[in-house]
């Protein structure tokens, strides 16, 4: 068995939760009146101290406010779901849960009702923190669960904070839970506690729906160790990152709301992503350094408001969640470097099941090694392996497994996932092919997994199949990704069956109603902007298991020439 070790030194990984690992252990390394975090819209700033009054008492407002004001009485280890876009009451609700010690679900603030129940459901989730103007929607949630009004609007609280929405009056909120008292200090994960688990973010891993990932404190404090000795240190005087991702996605989670802690980094909070917001705040905020993903990259290389701001205090942009090519590199630093900006463009990689990064490459390879996605991170062993059984030979691609402490616990009550995807001795199944240099350097080259990816975000083909066979005239689906160079991105496409043929002038028809009829199920990532196809029958094994490889090469094909 050929395993693969990461160039650098292990890292010592401390059995404690993440909040005691931020708010105690690494606190003193920074001032604590330092900006923590900023509303880029309306400025208003928490400092790093203001940060760990508040979570602590938020966290003291849910474990004695909320069964006084009629609300779940929550315990150590209950699950409460944040559904709301980036705001500055994120950091304050999600640490604040976490020092009360309860896991966190994390659910896409695209999501209809229904991929919302299924979260709510499935993770066991007692109580929801959403955004002012998401509550509609997870009332719905709740009538859809047969939940009457009243229990619905116990089960609520609006995070409408710093600024409280008097059209929300009538509901519990983040305003109600803080200023009433304080915890004298978090829960606390000594030990083996450190394995209870943190976060519930949702994935699909290799096949299937959405599950929930159990990913442990733990798993964070060792994700936060391992990337602080990777991540480029660029010594800025004055660093601020521009927090654009959503933090209900593993990489803006963990690596947005660590910033101010782990770096001394203020974070710059976006509530969505929006190219000429971003270069506005790039300017008024002296933003140093951006997570991003691929499709943001492309739109700045030939957004106008690219040269309109001020971007020359811009040094590093991080990419992930999906590949970043060679030309798009290029074409991107020579855009910055024309307005002004002279920046380090790497990626990373990762999945939400390994906490999530575990490769990312240094800052100063990354002209030498433009594509690459670096070599491993400290405490993390690889290997790549060919159908499940075979070592790939050097300098062939393999089924990237991952062993490490920034392993998932596992799939959340889905045993049979769980043990599909992580051995008994604990390799990681990632699904994706890599291949690694003799430098050791990995390059992504091919998803064996079924999983499509849009902009970033989680598209699940066998979700986007059970909701088209609802269609009362599809009987058979298979959907699958198919790239698009010009957009950075996959779209999801699928080839469906329709009940009783149709005359040829009759398919585009059906094929564009198809498209629109799914709208109004699914969040807008899952739109089916690939196309439909109508087919005669879906290519599947003997098993009948359905050939994404045949479908997909179709696919390829098929928009090549259109
Ligand atoms: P998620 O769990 O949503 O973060 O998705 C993880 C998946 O995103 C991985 O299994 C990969 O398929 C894909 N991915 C993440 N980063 C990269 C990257 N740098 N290059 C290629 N694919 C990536």
């Amino acid at each position: 068995m050929k395993i693969y070790t990461s160039p650098h030194a292990p890292v010592p990984v401390r059995n404690e939760s993440i909040y005691t690992n931020l708010a105690v252990t690494r606190f003193d390394d920074f001032a604590p009146e330092q900006p923590a975090f900023i509303d880029a819209a309306s400025g208003y700033t928490i400092s790093r101290a203001q940060w760990r009054t508040l979570s602590l008492q938020f966290a003291w407002g849910v474990r004695h406010e909320l069964p006084r004001l009629g609300g779940a009485r929550l315990e150590r280890g209950d699950v409460a779901m944040v559904f709301s876009p980036n705001s500055i009451a994120w950091p304050v609700v999600l640490f604040g849960g976490l020092a009360a010690a309860l896991r966190m679900t994390l659910a896409n603030s695209a999501y209809t009702p229904r991929e919302l129940a299924h979260q709510y459901t499935d993770s066991g989730a007692r109580l929801v923190f959403a955004h002012p103007a998401l509550v509609p929607a997870v009332l719905e949630m709740f009538r859809g669960l047969d939940v009457d009004h009243t229990a619905a609007r116990q089960q609520i609280v609006v995070m409408d904070w710093p600024a409280p929405d008097p059209a929300l009056k009538d509901y519990l909120s983040v305003h109600d839970l803080l200023g009433k008292g304080q915890l004298a200090q978090e829960e606390k994960f000594p030990g083996e506690l450190a394995n209870e688990t943190a976060l519930l973010c949702y994935s699909s891993g290799t096949t299937g729906k959405p599950k929930g990932v159990m990913t442990t404190h733990r798993n964070l404090t060792a994700q936060l160790a391992m990337v602080n000795v990777s991540y480029p240190s660029l010594n800025e005087p004055n660093p601020v990152m521009l927090g654009a991702l959503p933090f209900y996605h593993i990489y803006g989670v963990v690596k947005l709301l660590h910033f101010p802690f782990t770096r001394g980094m203020p974070v710059v909070i976006m509530q969505k992503f929006d190219p000429v917001d971003a270069c506005r705040w790039i300017e008024k905020y002296k933003v140093t350094q951006m997570l991003v993903v691929p499709p943001m990259c492309l739109l700045f290389t030939h957004h106008p408001a690219v040269g309109k701001y001020n971007m020359s205090t811009l040094r590093a942009l991080m990419s992930g969640a999906a590949p970043l090519g060679a030309p798009l590199v290029k074409a991107l630093h020579e855009r910055l470097k024309r307005a002004g900006a002279d920046v380090v463009i790497i990626q990373g990689y990762g999945l939400t099941e390994t906490s999530p990064a575990s490769h990312i490459l240094p800052a100063a390879d990354y002209i030498r090694k433009v594509g690459s996605i670096g070599p491993l991170l400290p405490n993390l062993e690889a290997r790549l392996v060919i159908e499940d059984v075979q070592e790939a030979g050097p300098g062939e691609p393999g089924e990237l497994w991952l062993r490490g402490p920034t392993i998932m616990k596992g799939y959340l009550n889905n045993e049979e996932a769980t043990t599909n995807s992580i051995t008994p001795d604990g390799w990681f199944k990632t699904g994706d092919v890599a291949i690694v240099d003799e430098e050791g350097y990995y390059a992504i080259v091919d998803r064996r997994k079924e999983l499509i990816k849009y902009k970033g975000f989680q598209v699940p083909p066998a979700e986007l199949e059970s909701v088209l066979l609802q269609h009362p005239d599809i009987v058979d689906v298979g959907v699958v990704g198919v790239t698009d160079e010009a957009e950075a991105t996959e779209l999801p496409r699928a080839y469906v069956v329709h009940k009783t043929g149709l005359k040829a002038d009759e398919v585009p028809i059906f094929a564009s109603a198809v498209q629109e009829w799914i709208k109004p199920r699914v969040a807008r990532h899952k739109y089916l902007r690939g196309g439909v196809v109508v087919i005669e029958a879906i290519p599947k094994s003997a098993a009948g298991k359905i050939l994404r490889r045949q479908l997909r090469d179709r696919a390829k094909a098929e928009f090549e020439s259109a």
